[in-house]
């Protein structure tokens, strides 16, 4: 009769809500199953290239017992070098891993940003000096933020860092700190290589890397600036690129002066 039918129509399209609901979370799931994934092989990757390298090492100083001491001394440098990689990129991933979890802590604390950053300069110049980089601070004003020190210190280094790395000869960065009633900005400008424009979408990406040579061969792990904007985002702030290639790049943070706790 009648009521058969009707409950039969709307059982059926309970059925098809449920069924599309639960395609949709599938769907997402395996999204998130495949960049967690792709994350995973990324870091077997990243840990593996050091690894082979040391066993090349390793091995071959092995197989040649009388090679003469400077071929050992050459061969133990380069071994140094590698395990120094490798730590590094266990440092970043430790941080990236740290600043990931949702609902991650920030330990937030009334600070005297001019002072940081001033601080982290400091021990970057050596660095800058290397090269033969001018690196200057330009402050327009006594800043004072509600932040987590530990979590901005990594975003202002790992800016810094890229602006000297990424640099030419006797080439220059300038930091400038400024803020108005809400925020402070914080910007780091460099006379570098600069980033092409196919490309500055996507450097804030884990490991992503121009020129994955280069990067390597330097240093570098293409963790740096998704640190920085994973920290900058739990802040409730952002971050900006505007770059030339061949000219330079330019970074700008903007955060709020105090911080307002999510809700939930
Ligand atoms: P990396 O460890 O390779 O430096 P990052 O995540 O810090 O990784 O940066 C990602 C990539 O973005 C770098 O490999 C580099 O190609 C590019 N990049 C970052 N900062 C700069 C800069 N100041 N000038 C030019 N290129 C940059």
């Amino acid at each position: 009769g009648y009521g058969d039918n009707y409950l039969h129509e709307n059982a059926y399209d309970e059925t098809d809500r449920i069924s599309n609901a639960f395609n949709k979370l599938w769907d997402r799931y395996k999204v998130l199953d495949a960049s967690r994934e792709e994350f995973v092989a990324n870091v077997s990757h990243e840990l593996k290239t050091p690894l082979t390298s040391m066993k090349v090492l390793a091995d071959s100083l092995l197989m040649q017992p009388d090679a003469p001491t400077e071929i050992y001394r050459e061969f133990m440098g380069d071994l140094s070098e590698e395990i120094e990689r490798e730590n590094k990129i266990i440092n970043d991933l430790l941080d990236l891993v740290k600043l990931d979890k949702k609902g991650a802590n920030l330990n937030i604390k009334s600070q005297d940003v001019n002072e940081l950053v001033e601080r982290i300069l400091k021990r970057l110049q050596p660095l800058a000096a290397k090269s033969n980089i001018e690196l200057v601070f330009e402050s327009f004003r006594p800043v004072t933020a509600e932040i987590d020190e530990v979590k901005i210190a990594l975003v202002i280094t790992n800016l810094v860092e890229n602006a000297i790395k990424y640099n030419k000869e006797n080439g220059w960065v300038h930091v400038s700190l400024n803020a108005d009633h809400k925020y402070f900005y914080l910007k780091v400008a460099d006379s570098g290589i600069g980033i092409p424009k196919e490309d500055t979408d996507h450097i804030f990406e884990r490991f992503f890397r121009v020129d994955k040579s280069h990067s390597r061969e330097i240093g570098g792990t293409g963790l740096g600036l998704s640190i920085a904007r994973n920290a900058v985002v739990m802040h409730r702030g952002a971050i900006k690129v505007y770059s030339e290639p061949g000219e330079g790049t330019t970074f700008t943070v903007r955060i709020p002066l105090t911080y307002i706790k999510r809700e939930g």
